[in-house]
């Protein structure tokens, strides 16, 4: 519809109305590092991606049924409120998934202005928790069933939240754990623990499940990628794809699991292309090896 009117203006009249258009979405993105977008995940179920900090990313999980809805690490409680109040929902759960400030240093502001709040995490250095989960844990927000997937590394309490419905594809939000295109420092944890958690935990996960991370960190990282495996096709395809989106200010989030296996290279350590580049025929040296490499890469 915008498209048929546009081609319709005079040129001049275009270019002024393109001008308008890059306006609304920098005044809509209000100085932050990407547009906030909504994704159906499916009919039951709707992801509000909130850009926050420099690069971070909160996500308001809705229950269409109930209009229940949880946030995912809301550091900027300002901005999850407003989300909550456009979405005309009711917030009854904090899901955080890791103890960093990045994360969960919203925590005791947003439930100090929206009591009643149950906060979930794996970890006693989160604050405001009231619920720590372990592997395997089950709630639910409305009807959305969320599981606690305890993927320690990065920190040695971190979890993802992986929610699903009955016979539709789920979503799990990884944090600081998996990003797309690569993964989270091993400040609390080892390289097995990081390949339990991609290879064994994430990777067991069916294809189609989207993937919603903790940071924009898509377009470094695939640099990264494209030097370990410079002749991976659908690598390349993801990386055209990802500049081409932030390009527009859009949020490179969700991938899914399928596309994370074919593209990045920390889900890819038994891969013989990946080892090869690392020198090691065993899957946890080579994780180790793109890891050290990747925290002194330039690119
Ligand atoms: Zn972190």
């Amino acid at each position: 519809m915008f498209s048929a009117v546009f081609r319709a203006l005079p040129n001049c009249v275009a270019q002024r109305v393109t001008a308008a258009y890059f306006k609304a979405i920098t005044f809509r993105s209000r100085g932050l590092h990407s547009v906030s977008t909504k994704e159906q995940i499916h009919s039951k179920m709707r992801v509000c991606v909130l850009p926050a900090l420099q690069d971070n990313y909160m996500y308001l999980v809705i229950d269409e049924e109930t209009q229940k809805a949880a946030i995912v690490d809301p550091v900027n409680p300002t901005a999850a409120l407003e989300a909550v109040q456009e979405e005309n929902v009711s917030l009854t759960t904090v899901l955080t998934t890791h103890h960093h400030w990045d994360h969960a240093g919203g925590n005791e502001e947003l439930v100090k202005r929206y009591p009643g709040l149950e906060v979930y995490g794996g970890d006693d250095r989160i604050p405001a928790l009231t619920k720590k989960v372990t592997h395997g844990n089950k709630f639910f927000v409305g009807k959305l069933e969320i599981e606690a997937l305890f993927t320690p590394c990065h920190t040695s309490g971190h979890v993802c939240f992986l929610i699903s419905s009955p016979g539709q594809p789920s979503a799990v939000f990884t944090g600081d754990t998996l990003f797309i295109g690569g993964c989270g420092r091993f400040f609390e944890g080892n390289p097995e623990q990081m390949y339990t958690a991609l290879v064994e935990i994430l990777g067991s996960l069916p294809d189609e499940t989207k993937v919603f991370c903790g940071h924009e960190y898509t377009v470094a990282n695939y640099k990264f990628a494209k030097h370990v495996e410079p002749h991976n096709q659908d690598l390349l395809e993801q990386d055209a794809r990802a500049k081409m989106k932030r390009e527009r200010q859009e949020p490179t989030v969700p991938s899914t699991i399928g596309v994370e296996k074919r593209t990045n290279p920390f889900m890819r350590v038994c891969e013989s292309s990946v080892q090869d580049h690392a020198g090691h025929q065993d899957p946890i040296a080579t994780m180790q090896f793109i890891r050290r490499e990747k925290d002194n890469f330039k690119g």
